[in-house]
C-alpha cells in the first residue's frame, strides 16, 4: 500500500486541532503506521524542505507573490522565494509538531484532497485547511511570514519516500492490520 508523510504544523498543535485532523484521515479509511510528537531542530526541518530550496520553479512562484511589495522590489523573485523558504523553516523549527506515516489506497493524492490547497482562504471549505484555518497570501505577506496552514502532506509518492526517511527510522513504521481493512479492500 502507498504511504504519505503528514505533519501537523505548530499552528495546528497550538490550536489544539490534532485530534480532529488525525480523525479525518482515520475516518477516510487510512491507517496510521507511525506517529511521534517532537520539537524539531532547524537542521531536520531544513532537510524536510530541502527539495523546495533547490526548486527554482517553487522559489520563483513564491517570490512572484511578493514582488512589488514596498521596500523589497530590488530583490529578484528567486531571492524573495528564498526568504520565504527560510521563514517556512523557522515556522516549523523549535516548536511542537506531530509527524505521521499514513498508509492506504492511493493515499498521497487522497490526503492532499482532504488537506486542501496551500492557501487556507482559497482551500475548499470541506477540506481541513479550508475548514480549520483562514490565512491568506495577502495577510501572510503583510506580516512578513509564510502561510499558516496547519498541515504538511507529501505531494507525490517519491516525495513521500524521501520525507518518511527524514522523520522516521524503518523500525518505527509498524506493520498491523486495521479491523476494517478486509471490508475496505478485499
Ligand atoms: N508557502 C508560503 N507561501 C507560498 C507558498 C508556500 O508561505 O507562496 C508555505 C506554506 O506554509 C506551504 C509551504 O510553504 O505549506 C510549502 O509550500 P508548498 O508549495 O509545498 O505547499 P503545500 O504542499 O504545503 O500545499
Ligand atoms: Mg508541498
Amino acid at each position: 500500500m502507498e504511504k504519505s508523510l503528514v505533519l501537523i504544523k505548530p499552528d495546528g498543535v497550538y490550536r489544539a486541532l490534532t485530534g480532529r485532523i488525525i480523525s479525518r484521515f482515520e475516518d477516510a479509511g487510512f491507517k496510521i503506521t507511525a506517529m511521534k510528537m517532537l520539537i524539531p531542530e532547524r537542521k531536520l526541518v531544513e532537510k524536510h524542505y530541502d527539495s523546495l530550496r533547490r526548486n527554482d520553479e517553487w522559489l520563483n512562484s513564491v517570490g512572484s507573490k511578493l514582488k512589488g511589495k514596498d521596500g523589497i522590489s530590488n530583490k529578484t523573485e528567486r531571492e524573495l522565494g528564498l526568504t520565504v523558504w527560510n521563514q517556512l523553516v523557522d515556522y516549523l523549527s523549535g516548536k511542537p509538531i506531530i509527524a505521521m506515516v499514513i498508509e492506504g489506497n492511493e493515499v498521497v493524492s487522497s490526503i492532499r484532497k482532504i488537506v486542501g490547497s496551500t492557501e487556507p482562504k482559497s482551500a475548499e471549505p470541506s477540506s481541513l485547511r479550508g475548514s480549520l484555518s483562514n490565512d491568506s497570501y495577502g495577510l501572510a505577506n503583510a506580516n512578513n511570514r509564510p502561510i499558516r496552514n496547519i498541515i504538511h502532506a507529501s505531494s507525490s509518492v517519491s516525495d513521500a519516500e524521501e520525507e518518511i526517511n527524514v522523520w522516521f527510522k524503518k523500525e518505527e513504521i509498524l506493520d498491523y492490520e486495521r479491523a476494517d481493512e478486509r471490508i475496505q479492500y478485499y
